[in-house]
């Protein structure tokens, strides 16, 4: 069986195809906003114009032609709802059009078992899942993923960017910091903000941003501030894991590529006995071969979508999905 998968929930449109197990195709190709954060018009205009060419660059590259695809998966939320509506527009008329099979992803899950395709099936991680969109603390209990800690209000990632840009970096903030933050030698107070296992950022990025606009030096301030956020989402995970006795830990999502972050959980992995797995960066970030894959297990279990169900959620929650292929 092949699949083709449509990621573009926010500023990533990218395709994936999967032939049975094997990854034949990976291509992604990113908005970038010229100033600010994320115009979801703008990235609509994006995804639009990107489509059709990067669907057929995909297809050349898997020496495919659509009428081989036997199914489409598309992310169907949460995400920003206009450029989850223009893909579901997208992936209604291909599967119209063509008469083939349409699974809705959940986009929080693709991320996770994507994971777990690297890893193993067979692992069963609590999964720190850290993005652009998304921070939260995840595991699989009694038939979901049950959310065991999450951002009240902005993700890491978008903490990140948003510094980033006030201190006149360049999009995406992540790697920049990162790279600022090893040049830091001074440790500035900032808000340590974990509520029971929940965080909150909007208040720490507040402060950062005050403590620049005060002069503070940006290396010092780029590696206090990973310090602090890296550390609320390492104490999360190490609860979670606590609580929940399960053997590994698995990190997920754009900022998953930060070095420091990988180094904090890994101590708390060691120090519980635990295995540390980081997804590789080609399948980490927002793409197409993680909807393929999840669009893959839900159809096995059955769950393929008629018109009617196949509207977006934008708001659409991880907890809500229930998981039939892991049976414990
Ligand atoms: P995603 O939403 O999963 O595509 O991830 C994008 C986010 O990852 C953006 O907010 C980036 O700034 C962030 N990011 C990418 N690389 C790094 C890094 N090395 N350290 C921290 N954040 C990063
Ligand atoms: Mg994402």
């Amino acid at each position: 069986m092949i699949t083709l998968g449509i990621e573009g929930t926010a500023h990533t449109l990218s395709f994936g195809i999967i032939q049975d197990e094997k990854i034949l195709v990976n291509i992604s190709d990113q908005y970038i906003p010229e100033t600010g954060g994320i115009h979801p018009r703008e990235a609509v205009e994006h995804h639009t114009k990107c489509f059709k060419p990067l669907l057929i660059e995909a297809l050349k590259k898997a020496n495919l032609s659509m009428k081989n695809i036997d199914l489409i998966a598309f992310s169907q939320g949460p995400g920003l709802g206009p450029c989850l509506r223009s893909v579901a527009v997208a992936a209604r008329s291909l599967s119209q059009l063509l008469s083939k099979d349409l699974v809705g992803v959940n986009h929080c899950l693709a991320h996770i078992e994507i994971g777990r395709k690297e890893i193993g099936n067979h692992i069963d991680p609590i999964v720190l899942y850290v993005s652009g969109g998304n921070s939260m603390v995840t595991g699989f209990e009694e038939g979901r993923y049950r959310i065991f800690g999450e951002t009240l209000d902005i993700p890491i990632g978008n903490l990140l960017d948003t510094f980033a840009r006030h201190v006149g970096l360049q999009h995406p903030g992540g790697p920049k910091v990162e790279k600022l933050a090893k040049n830091g030698k001074n440790f500035i107070k900032l808000p340590y903000v974990v509520k029971g296992m929940d965080l909150s950022y909007s208040g720490l990025l507040t402060a950062a941003n005050n403590k620049f606009t005060e002069g503070a030096n940006l290396n010092d301030l780029c590696y206090s501030l990973q310090e602090v956020t890296f550390s609320m989402l390492t104490e999360i995970t190490e609860r979670a894991l606590a609580h929940t006795e399960k053997d590994s830990i698995l990190l997920t999502g754009g900022v998953a590529a930060n070095k420091r972050l990988q180094e904090m959980l890994k101590s708390i992995s060691e120090e519980h006995n635990v295995n540390f797995y980081v997804v590789s960066p080609k399948l980490a970030g927002d793409n197409g071969a993680m909807i393929a894959w999840t669009g893959i297990l839900q159809y096995q279990h059955g769950m393929k979508l008629n018109l009617a169900e196949t509207k977006i959620k934008a708001k659409w929650r991880l907890d809500e999905i229930e998981i039939p292929w892991i049976t414990k």
